[in-house]
């Protein structure tokens, strides 16, 4: 691990983490001159909003889900003059009337009007908001509205010289770095800063940045840049070290998008005896070696975007190294190899007819994928699909809110809004009745309890759903 990390993490899990703590209590019960030195302490607020809109939003009561790691890492970048904390809206409400000297929100786009309405709320009360993240990267123009200045791209390069320019009084209305972070240099995400008790799943580590594909409807590749960039090995190693739960979740986009740096990462993580998961193209499933070490170093599940189980429709999402041919293979393989399959499928597609749910479900059932997600196809804005369905004409809601992908916000091209909706419906009940969950869960003893929790838990959102 680089120095410049080391000391930040040292700093974040210890000194600034308490003067937070320390100086809430200053102000209620401290001396004038404690008081004093609480105002020249500049206090930084970070919040990630909720959306209960959608069915990957809802979440138990009180709870918020799996960490999402910007906030800590923009924590984390933060020079020691400020103290930092972070409140993550989708587990408890915003106080507006907290005391605080900046305000930083990042949301995707089913929670940017949450997050425009929380940014209203403290700027209404005088206190500056700055906004970033993914949805913000695409459309600055309409959250400049809502905020003082955005970030458009990654925080790394740009966040300490806003504050610096907040502190002189020059806040600039866009910051954009002109060059990717040096992945050398990203410090340790400052999990000391959450609510540990939040979380359903808190351990989560980010090794990549990117991905070496562009599929039309994802902003990865737009966000990040067109190159797939990786952390030392030896980086990452020590950040997954201290986790004090057995299992973590990669939170790349793609972990084996570079074969070879994901066999040395594999090949380094594999004596500290871990189980974990993450997404990654199916493509790694050609490479028996990487297969091999996935699965040796704790690697239990795979999350795949099959998308499609059809030819035309993965080439009209720019997709078409998917190969559908080979899924069957594909299958065999992984599934030899000891790791469960969370397979991805989108509905929708402009090629999809009205039998795409039933033929899904046969291929998912024939191949006995462990557990299946599915998505409506969601225009994104930074998307080429956004860009493609605007220029026809095809955007049918603009509420942002609905942009969860469990609902049609676009003009179908093969079946209505109403067939595709329920036939979305229709396959997720299906796919997680119990005679169904048991053909997939059974099909080897090997793993059995980890594919009966996960599909407990899809088949819980599934019975969320109307039909
Ligand atoms: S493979 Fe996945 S992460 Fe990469 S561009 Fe396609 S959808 Fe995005």
């Amino acid at each position: 691990m680089v120095l410049s990390t080391m000391v930040l993490s040292q700093s974040a899990s210890g000194k600034f983490g308490s003067r937070w703590q320390a100086s809430w209590a200053t102000l209620s019960a401290g001396t004038l001159e404690e008081k004093k030195d609480f105002i020249i302490d500049k206090r930084l607020l970070l919040i990630l909003p909720g959306s209960e809109k959608g069915f990957w939003g809802k979440l138990r009561h009180g709870k918020a889900g799996l960490v999402r790691l910007s906030l800590p890492a923009v924590a984390a970048l933060t020079p020691p003059e400020w103290s930092v904390a972070i409140h993550d809206a989708r587990a408890d409400p915003v106080d507006y009337d907290r005391p605080v000297d900046l305000v930083g929100i990042t949301a995707f786009t089913s929670e940017i009007t949450n997050a425009y309405l929380i940014a209203d709320g403290f700027r209404q009360r005088g206190v500056p908001v700055v906004m970033g993240g993914i949805h913000v990267s695409a459309v600055p123009d309409e959250a400049l509205a809502h905020a003082d200045a955005v970030v458009v791209g990654e925080a790394e390069e740009v966040w300490a010289g806003l504050l610096a320019d907040l502190s002189a009084g020059r806040l600039q209305r866009v910051y954009k770095a002109d060059h990717p972070c040096d992945m050398s240099r990203i410090p340790v995400p400052r999990r000391d800063l959450l609510r540990r008790g939040l979380y359903s799943g808190f351990n989560t580590v980010q090794a990549t940045r990117g991905c070496p594909y562009d599929c039309d409807y994802c902003a990865v590749t737009s966000f990040f840049g067109g190159q797939f960039r990786t952390r030392p090995v030896a980086d990452v190693i020590e950040e997954i070290r201290p986790f004090d739960t057995r299992s973590f979740l990669f939170v790349d986009d793609n972990i084996c998008g570079h074969p070879a740096y994901a066999k040395s990462l594999f090949r380094a993580l594999a004596p500290l005896r871990r189980t974990w998961g993450a997404q990654t193209s199916i493509t790694f499933a050609k490479d028996r070696e990487l297969l091999d070490l996935y699965a040796k170093s704790g690697g239990r599940y795979a999350f795949i975007g099959f998308e499609s189980i059809s030819k035309e429709s993965l080439a009209g999402i720019n997709k078409p190294w998917n190969q559908a041919d080979g899924y069957g293979e594909a299958i065999r393989r992984i599934h030899d190899a000891g790791i469960n399959i969370v397979g991805s499928f989108i509905f929708g597609l402009d090629e999809d007819g009205p039998s795409v749910f039933s033929r899904t479900l046969d291929f998912i059932m024939e191949h006995r994928i462990d557990a299946a997600q599915f998505h409506i196809l969601t225009p994104f804005p930074g998307t080429r699909l956004y860009d493609a369905m605007r220029a026809e004409g095809r955007i049918a809601e603009t509420d942002w809110d609905r942009y969860h992908t469990s609902e049609v916000v676009y003009r179908p091209r093969t079946m209505n809004a109403e067939e595709l909706q329920q036939g979305y419906y229709r396959i997720f009940h299906q796919t997680y009745t119990v005679g169904n969950i048991l053909r997939r869960v059974l099909r080897s003893w090997r793993g059995i309890p980890d594919r009966l929790a996960m599909n407990i838990s899809y088949r819980n959102k599934a019975r969320k759903m109307p039909g």
